[in-house]
């Protein structure tokens, strides 16, 4: 007799199990989808889309379409938590429903624990949706005057996001932009020196101004607030903090990792839970803790998908091996990036056309299943 499988989240992880929705329906199964939007954005190309070298477009899947083409049930909603005993599966909207196996892919969150008051002109830079409102929030701005730019955050979305804000002004027009990044430890302090001083340097020689060895301690609609004592006053704000997955296990209580990601084994399913599956930034993969970067969710797919259709079938589960290094490639705006992989590693021109070509048939493979 067919089951019904619900998907959390369209994530990365999810791209394959999607496009085979017409395969587990044709086998008798029921599959849901949900997820807050209708379109599943690629954050690899969500600060190139900032600085306009990609549409929204180009950069996003139509996953309700997808999912309601091949014969499944598509939900817009926020999934909050789940009752594992008795399967059911509750919404924001107040929705509830059930489900026989069920898996996550609902990414992570960037905290604004340290947000006060009004958030007037602060951006998170997930989801990805909300860097668009913050591009046009910019362009006004910088037709403006010149805009002072807080980047709370030392990772590689804040490097990203500073020089793209740089192409993005200077292809409108507008007053080139003053920014800041406040890092905390060092700018990109966990790559590799080589990764590292490239990235610092690029970003430094086009006028980026990086405060490190000092935290941010709170964050205002138009100032910062440093440990030290300092205040900064800015006109727009970016939270690129490390992020953290979905709150909705703890809510659930179900086994999760220090990070609060859902607690999988090998087969990437609950550690308590065997109907329960899960990829991409919103689980802890206990046999190895794993970087929340997308190419781990893209590894994912195949094992996902078979261990889903396993468990719909009683058939036997795959382990995931998370694979050797990965290419690390930032996009640094004005067709500049950094490019490693374990003893290679370069910057420049060349790097970016690595990334939009990896980035663009990316895409392309999946938006062709639309
Ligand atoms: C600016 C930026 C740039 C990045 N660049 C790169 C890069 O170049 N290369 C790289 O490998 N990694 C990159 N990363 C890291 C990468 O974003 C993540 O590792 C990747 O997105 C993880 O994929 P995911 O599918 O788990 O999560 P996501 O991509 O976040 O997808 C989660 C999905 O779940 C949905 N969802 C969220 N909450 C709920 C809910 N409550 N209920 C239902 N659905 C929900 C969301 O709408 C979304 O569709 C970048 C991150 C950022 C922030």
């Amino acid at each position: 007799m067919g089951k019904h499988l619900v998907l959390v989240g369209g994530g990365h992880a999810h791209m394959v199990t999607l496009s085979k929705i017409h395969e587990l329906i044709a086998a008798g199964h029921q599959v849901t989808v949900i997820g807050p939007s209708d379109h599943h954005y690629y954050s690899g190309m969500g600060p190139g889309m900032l600085g306009g070298t990609y549409t929204p477009d180009d950069i996003r899947f139509a996953t309700r379409h997808v999912v309601e083409k091949q014969g499944g049930q598509f939900l817009r909603d926020n999934v909050t938590r789940i009752d594992p005993v008795t399967r059911t599966i509750f919404a924001a909207s107040g929705q509830t429903l059930t489900y026989d196996v069920l898996s996550f892919n609902a990414g992570s969150y960037v905290p604004t624990t340290i947000v006060a008051g009004d958030d007037q002109d602060i951006f998170l830079v997930k989801p990805i949706e909300r860097l668009l409102e913050a591009k046009q929030r910019f362009i006004e701005l910088i037709a403006q005057k010149k805009v002072a730019v807080g980047i709370v955050g030392g990772g590689p979305s804040a490097a990203e996001i500073s020089g793209n804000l740089l192409q993005l002004a200077r292809e409108n027009e507008g007053r080139a932009p003053s920014i800041t990044i406040f890092s905390g430890r060092r700018l990109m302090d966990r790559f590799p020196e080589p990764v590292r001083g490239r990235v610092e340097r690029n970003l430094k020689r086009r006028g980026v101004r990086i405060i490190e060895k000092d935290y941010v301690e709170a964050v205002k609609s138009g100032r910062i607030y440093i440990r030290s004592g300092q205040t900064h006053a800015v006109d727009v704000v970016f939270l690129a903090l490390g992020v953290v997955p979905s709150a909705m296990f703890k809510a659930s209580g179900l086994p999760t990792g220090p990070d609060g990601g859902l607690r999988v084994n090998r087969f990437l399913q609950s550690t308590a839970y065997p109907n329960l599956f899960g990829g991409g930034d919103c689980i802890y993969f206990e046999d190895a803790p794993l970087d929340k970067v997308g190419v781990y969710a893209v590894r994912q797919n195949p094992v996902l998908f078979h261990n889903l259709k396993a468990a719909l079938e009683g058939n036997a589960l795959q382990p995931f091996g998370p694979g050797g290094d990965y290419l690390l490639i930032f996009n640094l705006g004005e067709r500049t990036g950094v490019l490693h992989k374990r003893w290679l590693t370069f910057g420049g021109r060349p790097a970016f056309i690595a990334k939009d070509f990896i980035d663009r048939r990316f895409m392309q493979k999946f938006q062709s299943i639309e």
